[in-house]
């Protein structure tokens, strides 16, 4: 497997001329040491089952497929590159489906699904549902380490404002929201999502959660999950809900915004929260510009996606790719859970 190269829209097509190139390439992103069993995780006995010379093979109702196969030794199962991931079913051609990755990959305000609808001659509900599924694969892993170390930890709110709203739309919301006092997002007045984001300075992950508030034991919870807090020190606006857990915290330093205080020193270390407010404001500008409208319930995927982009930021796209493909396993969503429906 080469090392790092960066790749443009033109490689790419030359690369995935047919479907079986682009389960080819897939292959390759996915396996670079090979291919691995998705039932067994055996990787040495398997066998590929398409002819050695032809692309396609014949299928069992006859049809010539262009999909590689392999069969495995160990538990006798068949596999392709898609089995058990998020693209495991998938009636799209697995082209589209790494154009799509690849502009996902490499734009920095994200693909909305009418982009890909119309660039990909693909029926609406497919490519939103392609993009959604995109998303899921960016998510981190539920073993993700504990983050440590320094820590950013910024908050900020999405969505309308109720007065930018109708009037039909304000009164239905303004029933069902009680009075919350104190609250920048709940009650009357407002329609707005908290979002938790964590950035770790060493590393440039950052890591964004909705929240339903910015209480003291909110945060403390939120944070808790992600960070082993004995070992960690929190940079933070002068917020007062980070004040709770200081105690548990090996340090915890903030920035007064209000005082227009954005960058401090102390002992040689620059204590600054502008990280977050980086990714926040472009956050919301994709969100505005790109994706317009994105409703609470499918957020924690678009701040997946986001994440994903911010935290391989360094990274070139094909190495961004391949870390995508790295995480697109033991992960499936179907259509019915992602609605509801
Ligand atoms: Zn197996």
């Amino acid at each position: 497997m080469a090392r790092t190269e960066q790749i443009s829209v033109m490689q790419l097509v030359d690369r995935i001329r047919t479907t079986s190139d682009a389960y080819a390439y897939m292959e390759q992103l996915r396996w670079p040491n090979g291919p691995v069993c998705p039932h067994c995780h055996e990787t040495a006995r398997l066998y590929f089952l398409n002819p050695a010379n032809g692309t396609s093979r014949k299928t069992r109702t006859g049809s010539m497929s262009q999909r590689r196969v392999w069969k495995c030794g160990a538990c006798r199962k068949q596999f392709s590159v898609t089995t058990g991931t998020v693209f495991h079913g998938s009636k799209i051609d697995l082209r589209k489906w790494l154009f799509v990755i690849f502009e996902m990959c490499a734009s920095k305000n994200g693909v909305s699904a009418r982009e890909v609808e119309r660039k990909y001659d693909l029926t609406p509900k497919s490519a939103w549902f392609m993009t959604q599924r995109i998303r899921e694969a960016m998510k981190a892993g539920p073993l993700a380490e504990m983050m440590t170390g320094v820590v950013i930890a910024d908050e900020t709110y999405i969505g309308g404002r109720l007065p930018e709203m109708n009037k039909k739309r304000r009164k239905a919301l303004n029933a069902q929201q009680p009075m919350v006092p104190g609250s920048r997002t709940a009650g009357p007045g407002w329609n707005k999502t908290s979002v938790l984001s964590l950035i770790d300075q060493d590393t440039g992950e950052v890591r964004s959660r909705v929240v339903p508030d910015v209480t003291g034991a909110t945060l403390r919870k939120a944070i808790g999950e992600q960070c082993d807090l004995a070992t960690t020190t929190l940079y933070t606006d002068e917020h007062k809900g980070y004040k709770t857990l200081a105690p548990e915290l090996a340090g915890h330093e903030s920035v007064n915004h209000k005082d227009e205080q954005y960058a401090r020193y102390r002992n040689g270390e620059v204590i600054t929260t502008n990280a977050a407010e980086g990714y926040f404001s472009q956050l919301k500008r994709s969100l505005d510009g790109t994706h317009h409208h994105v409703s609470v319930r499918h957020l924690p995927r678009y701040l997946a996606e986001f994440d994903f982009r911010y935290s391989t930021r360094k990274l070139d796209d094909s190495a961004r790719m391949r870390r995508l493909m790295g995480q697109v396993g033991d992960r499936r969503l179907t259509y019915r859970p992602l609605t509801g429906r």
